[in-house]
């Protein structure tokens, strides 16, 4: 899956977007096309979870419904793209094993960044191989309005130093909104629209989703 490496083979800056998606939302968005303005990124690869190992299965909507949500939030930036590779995993799926395949693919030519929301980030500690994790690639962790780095200190005790050395806090006050409120919002009848791309909004609606 080397279909990102521009034609130059030259150095290279990916953020892999890691997330549940359930359903993508606008905050993902902004806060992906933030990182990547920041953090000078030349792709955003869009991870959506398989299965991890911190989640009942049976509680997340199917993963191709994620996948193809997510595939129809970014089909029009051409930095984004959507990768199949933890949904189409069949043992349970581990960032530091994801990160590993980034890394052998491109070798010492890539700077990898984790992106994700910084509430994942206080558990990081009980993820797979953290310390290897952290060494691998640098996180940056979308907060929604308010956060600070002192409720991460306070819950990552003395592993605070080491983490928050790789961890760059990013404030996106469009993550006021979550994948929760939307799906609260469908089961409710209320309406959806602009809190995600229309073609995802009507995805939602012509497969049920959410409805109770
Ligand atoms: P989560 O616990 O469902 O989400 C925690 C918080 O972060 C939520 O508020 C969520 O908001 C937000 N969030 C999640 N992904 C985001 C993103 N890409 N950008 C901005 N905000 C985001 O987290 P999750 O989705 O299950 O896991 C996040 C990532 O961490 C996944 O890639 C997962 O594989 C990885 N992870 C790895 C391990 C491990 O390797 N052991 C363990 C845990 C998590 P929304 O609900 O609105 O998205």
């Amino acid at each position: 899956m080397r279909f990102l490496l521009p034609k130059d083979e030259g150095e290279l800056s990916i953020g892999i977007m890691g997330g549940t998606f359930d359903p993508i939302h606008i905050g993902h968005l902004v806060t992906a096309e933030e990182a990547r303005r920041q953090f000078n990124l030349n792709h955003v690869v869009f991870m959506p979870t398989g299965n991890p190992p911190h989640k009942d299965r049976t509680r997340i909507t199917d993963a191709e419904h994620r996948y193809l949500m997510t595939l129809l939030a970014v089909v029009d930036n051409p930095f984004f793209t959507v990768s199949r590779m933890e949904i189409d995993s069949q043992d349970t799926t581990y960032t530091v094993d994801t990160v590993r395949h980034f890394t052998k693919l491109y070798n010492s030519k890539l700077t990898l960044y984790f992106i994700t929301g910084a509430d994942a980030i206080l558990d990081i500690t009980t993820w797979k191989d953290y310390k290897m994790l952290l060494k691998s690639c640098a996180f940056i962790a979308a907060s929604r309005p308010g956060y600070s780095f002192s409720k991460l200190k306070v819950i990552l005790g003395d592993a605070f130093p080491e983490v928050i050395k790789r961890v760059h806090l990013l404030e996106i006050p469009a993550m006021a909104i979550s994948s929760t409120f939307l799906r609260r919002r469908v089961a409710e009848g209320k309406t959806i629209r602009y809190l995600t791309p229309e073609s995802v909004e009507q995805y939602i609606y012509k497969n049920r989703l959410y409805v109770r």
